[in-house]
């Protein structure tokens, strides 16, 4: 970690990772330093059982072969679940389970009117720096409010009353498809080329002078610039010092950034106990308040992911994971039966509010401030440099959008470097 480098990036996730190789590719010296053990950050895999992969973070290729994962994976013979996802992707895959019960008919197409119908709302709700919370412009009274609320709780992590109708457009790319060896397992496959310095946090960056220096456990790092790629949660929690402090209007950014929670719970059984019209995702909830989104066999095993966010995932998580996985269990077997139980062989739950590299699942713009994203990636005088999820529009909350955003960030820096040469 000695000698000067033109640029020391912070963090090894997907943004990062991609700087590091965009900044290689120009031909400028760079150091790469991640706090934890590993590459990869919100970008991580483990196995459910021996084969079953389950990712903690990252799932799901957003906008198919356009993404750049798709081209990656193939290069690298990492198989996609381009097919898997082909069945998946079905309107008539989306169920609704209310009490236990599945909707049909009427009930089934209400739902999906519905859903089509606040989506409307949402978009005619912003526009020309126009905003509002999407709990303002959408019908809370519905019978079909619930599975809708949950489905933004877990897409944003964040409930209805928190989310920004303007950043919820700005947003692009549908789910598409999953890596069943993990996306975690691919983003470290192809990040495995990037020299990165291990457990190895920046404590503080000074940037009083000339240009940047970076204390780490490991000891000082100097660059001409810094490029930080930590997430918006990280950068307010306070705990990366900075000499001078950052300006007002990088602080309102972070601060109209906080990090939704989402919460994933990967549950394995020991056979098939979803049938052959098992596959898909559904949406379960009870007139007592419970909801969750339970996706079923999405990768290929006989395996269900259950999501949940906002405030009941923040809460969920604080039980522990004996409680989550109890949860998981419940709600599927709201669907299947309780049948299913005595076939669980193994869990995993996620707890990503309190997971100290991240504090949080992702950015969620507040209402009316969608724009921050945009000042959160902004350069501070040329020599502090930022990429990120949480910096994009258009991806944002995504590991693609991770990527894209390093890469930006690197040409910015090399045009930085260009113009003080
Ligand atoms: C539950 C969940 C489900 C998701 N599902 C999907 C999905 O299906 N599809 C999709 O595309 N995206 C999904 N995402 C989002 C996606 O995982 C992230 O947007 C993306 O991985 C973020 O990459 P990043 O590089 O911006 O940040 P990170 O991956 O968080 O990388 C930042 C790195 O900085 C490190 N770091 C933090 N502090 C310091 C410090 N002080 N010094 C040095 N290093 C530090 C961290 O350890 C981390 O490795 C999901 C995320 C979660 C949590």
């Amino acid at each position: 970690m000695t000698g000067e480098r033109d640029v020391v990036v912070i963090g090894a996730g997907s943004a990062g990772l991609s700087a590091a190789k965009e900044l290689e590719r120009l031909g400028i010296s760079t150091t790469v330093i991640e706090g934890s053990h590993r590459i990869g950050g919100r970008a991580y895999s483990e196995e459910l059982l021996p084969g079953t992969w389950f990712d903690l973070g990252c799932a799901w290729l957003t906008d198919g072969d356009a993404n750049p994962f798709a081209g990656i994976a193939d290069r690298l013979g990492i198989a996609l679940g381009r097919a898997t996802w082909d069945a998946y992707n079905k309107p008539e895959n989306h169920r609704f389970i209310r009490n236990g019960k599945r909707l049909g008919g009427d009930d089934h197409a209400a739902c999906r009117r519905y859903y089509t119908d606040s989506y409307a709302a949402i978009t005619a709700a912003c526009g020309n720096g126009a905003d509002a919370a999407i709990s303002e412009v959408i019908d809370l009274e519905s019978p079909c409010a619930p599975p809708f609320i949950e489905s933004i709780a877990t897409g944003w992590g964040v409930d209805v009353d928190g989310v920004s109708c303007a950043d919820n457009v700005s947003s692009v790319g549908a789910l598409g498809y999953p890596v069943p060896r993990g996306y975690g397992n691919l983003v470290a496959a192809w990040g495995a080329d990037v020299p990165v310095t291990l457990n190895a946090r920046a404590e503080r960056i000074d940037w009083s002078g000339a240009g940047v220096v970076v204390e780490t456990p490991k000891g000082t790092v100097k660059a001409r610039r810094a490029l930080l790629t930590v997430s918006a949660g990280m950068l307010a929690s306070g705990e990366i010092a900075f000499g001078p402090g950052l300006p007002d209007w990088k602080l309102e950014a972070i601060a109209g950034l906080p990090m939704g929670t989402e919460n994933k719970m990967g549950i394995a059984f020991d056979k098939d106990v979803f049938g052959p019209d098992g596959r898909g995702y559904h949406s379960v909830w009870s007139d007592d308040g419970t909801s969750a989104k339970v996706d079923v066999n999405g990768m290929g095993f006989n395996a269900v992911s259950v999501f949940t966010g906002g405030r009941h995932a923040v809460w969920l998580e604080k039980q522990g994971p004996q409680a989550c996985r109890d949860f998981a269990v419940d709600r599927i077997a709201e669907v299947f039966g309780n049948g299913i139980r005595k076939h669980v062989l193994r869990a995993i739950t996620t707890a990503w509010n309190s997971e100290p590299w991240t504090r949080g699942s992702w950015a969620c713009a507040l209402p009316g401030q969608a724009h921050q994203r945009e000042h959160l990636a902004r350069a501070i005088e040329d020599r502090l440099f930022f990429a990120g999820e949480a910096t994009q529009v258009g991806g944002q909350g995504t590991c693609d959008g991770a990527y894209r955003s390093g890469v930006r960030a690197a040409r910015e820096i090399a045009a930085a470097l260009k113009r003080s040469s």
